[in-house]
């Protein structure tokens, strides 16, 4: 009986996940290649403003979702989760393009989304979020105002801060090795 009741339980979540995330499977285990770029007519210090038109011809459905819809990906879905499978680099938003987190203050928390102590200074906004009945810190890229997940106060030192990231609102530029000296 106990286990028809777990199987059954199963099958609901299970059922649960795939109505309130109809696009889950497409979550590959590697993150979307790089397709964002700045368009050239604006500097990366100029604010993004696009309608809701463009923004579905430029980002993918699930970018969308939760960029511009304030969406959740579910854990461990996006690839950037992992500290150890990146080396140095700049993670960005791939609404925009803009810097966002540098490789240096990123951590694995164990949370199943990429995290970070500190966003790149004057890259990321936070806006009070009341949504589920909760009171969290939002964060959101300030040039597209993007959601990009939310800040908590349990993360490592220096800061304490946890930026807990969507994946599929970034990319990674990674950094390329130094040339070694020639003499
Ligand atoms: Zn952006």
């Amino acid at each position: 009986m106990r286990f028809f009741l777990l199987t059954g339980l199963m099958f609901a979540l299970m059922a649960l996940a795939l109505v309130t995330w109809p696009s889950v499977r497409a979550f590959a285990a590697d993150p979307p290649p790089i397709t964002t770029i700045a368009p050239p007519e604006l500097s990366m210090d100029d604010v993004l403003h696009l309608s809701e038109a463009d923004w579905k011809k430029r980002l993918t459905p699930e970018q969308f979702q939760v960029l511009r819809r304030q969406g959740t990906e579910p854990a461990f879905c996006g690839g950037y989760s992992a500290t150890k499978t990146h080396g140095p680099g700049t993670y960005h938003c791939v609404g925009c393009g803009a810097e966002l987190f540098t490789s240096t203050t990123k951590f694995d928390s164990g949370s199943g989304w990429p995290s970070f102590f500190q966003p790149i200074p004057g890259k990321v906004g936070e806006e009070v979020d009341n949504a589920h009945g909760m009171e969290r810190t939002e964060v959101h890229c300030a040039r597209c105002h993007g959601h990009l997940g939310h800040v908590f106060n349990d993360g490592p030192a220096p800061t304490r801060l946890r930026y807990c990231i969507n994946a599929v609102t970034l990319s990674f530029v990674s950094t390329p090795a130094a040339e070694p000296k020639k003499d």
